[in-house]
């Protein structure tokens, strides 16, 4: 981990080029990599010499680009997958089997709760799911014998709950477990989990990272600060022999630092595949080399429109943790200081047929089930990703149908409102 600020590592981690080398990170698009003699390219199967083979498991634009977001993070080691839901079911698969337990925050990505309440049950790992408010007690309840990780948001898509990190790395670590976070939506220039006790965090780098709505993509970053040989009856996957590596122990070999993401890579990667295109790590990268500057634009963006919502006559409630009353407004002060997430959701008075007579009066905003980019985008739940649901069951999902969810871009904030005010005006 350099020691340089969070801006200068946006920019510049993850590749120094040398004398005469290219000054981007190189796209290098090949599945295949050529070796002098049978027992060089031996070395990498055995994983005695790092190196690449075949890019289904690893390539070094990939690499770089992981790098950086370690870096980003404060983490010891990254890897990158195709998408953000192949990052989250990694960085529970690598160290939960069929038996195993999970205790996660209710309020997360639907996509994510998707994966563990239902396909992650198909392979026998079960989840307990808490309120992200609950009490210390009630959080120690959820805890059973076969539990092997926690997980949470930092904030929460699209309920914008803010995780009380600190609470949930304790009782994880009360209960010999590590704390695995969602950084999606502040990115670490916004809020860096393993400052606060978090151990693995996973990205959907599709949203703010990549920015502009051009690569799905995902991450996962280990702190290093989980000492997986304490808890050695845990995680035997990481604590004994791998029998398809010839017998090595990950914990032993790579360390404490190294073990999560090179059996990720050796076992899950090799397995199942879910890697990231080089040509994708390389607009990533793109995107990451502005994401401190782009971060602060869509948060000031986000509070101007914010408050103006909140003042509007038409408008119910705001939801936005950055604005003063908000239920998550002190948590975000202590984790989020210099701001979120340029999402906002608000809900407006004249319910279902007001939010569908304002969707249809926007003019710049445009309707989009993506969040996190560069253009602004809104949507209303009940009139389109959730239009099977009558207003109950809209209710108890958590997306009533007067909700409407914005996500602030990088446009000049007077202009998002007044396209706002003028969308609100055409409301009956
Ligand atoms: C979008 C999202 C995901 C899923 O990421 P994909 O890149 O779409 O697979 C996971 N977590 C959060 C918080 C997200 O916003």
């Amino acid at each position: 981990m350099s020691n340089y600020k969070i801006n200068t590592k946006c920019v510049q981690s993850g590749y120094t080029p040398g004398n005469g080398q290219p000054r981007q990170i190189p796209i290098i698009q090949s599945t295949t990599f050529k070796y002098d003699t049978s027992e060089d390219m031996g070395k990498l199967f055995d994983l005695e010499e790092a190196g690449y083979f075949y890019t289904r498991l690893q390539n070094p634009t990939n690499d770089m680009v992981a790098a950086k977001i370690a870096d980003m993070e404060g983490g010891t080691a990254g890897m990158l997958t195709s998408s953000g839901q192949a990052a989250n079911f990694f960085a529970l698969f690598n160290i939960c089997e069929c038996g195993s337990h999970i205790v996660a925050s209710s309020s997360i990505y639907g996509g994510t709760f998707n994966l563990i309440s239902v396909t992650m049950a198909k392979m026998g790992i079960t989840t307990t799911f808490v309120s992200p408010d609950c009490t210390e007690e009630e959080l120690n309840a959820a805890f059973q014998d076969n539990t092997r990780a926690v997980f949470g948001e930092t904030i929460a898509n699209p309920a914008l709950t803010v995780l009380d990190i600190e609470k949930f790395a304790k009782a994880a670590h009360a209960h010999g477990v590590p704390l695995i976070v969602d950084n999606t939506f502040p990115t670490p220039v916004n809020c860096r989990p393993f400052e606060w006790g978090a151990d693995i965090v996973t990205h959907s780098t599709t949203k703010y990272m990549d920015g502009h709505g051009a690569a799905v993509g995902g991450a996962i970053v280990d702190s290093g600060n989980f000492d997986w040989m304490a808890h050695a009856d845990k995680f035997p996957g990481l604590c004994t022999p791998d029998e398809s590596y010839h017998g090595i122990t990950y914990a032993e070999k790579f360390g404490q630092g190294g073990a999560f993401i090179t059996k990720c890579t050796a076992q899950l990667m090799r397995d199942f595949g879910c890697i990231q295109s080089p040509q994708n790590a390389f607009l990533l990268n793109l995107g990451l080399e502005s994401l401190h500057v782009r971060m602060a634009r869509h948060v000031e963006n986000g509070r101007a429109v914010a408050e103006f919502l909140q003042n509007h006559p038409k408008v119910a409630y705001v939801i936005y943790s950055d604005l003063p009353g908000d239920p998550y407004h002190e948590l975000a002060q202590k984790y989020l200081p210099n701001g979120g997430c340029g999402v906002v959701s608000f809900g407006l008075k004249g319910g279902r047929e007001a939010a569908s007579a304002f969707m249809k009066g926007l003019k710049l905003a445009a309707i989009e089930t993506h969040v996190a980019d560069a253009r602004t985008c809104c949507l209303n739940p009940a009139t389109s990703t959730h239009r099977q649901m009558n207003d109950e069951q809209l209710k108890a999902a958590g997306v009533p149908a007067e909700l409407v969810r914005m996500s602030c871009g990088l446009e000049d904030k007077d202009d998002l409102i007044a396209d706002l005010a003028q969308a609100l005006d055409g409301i009956e």
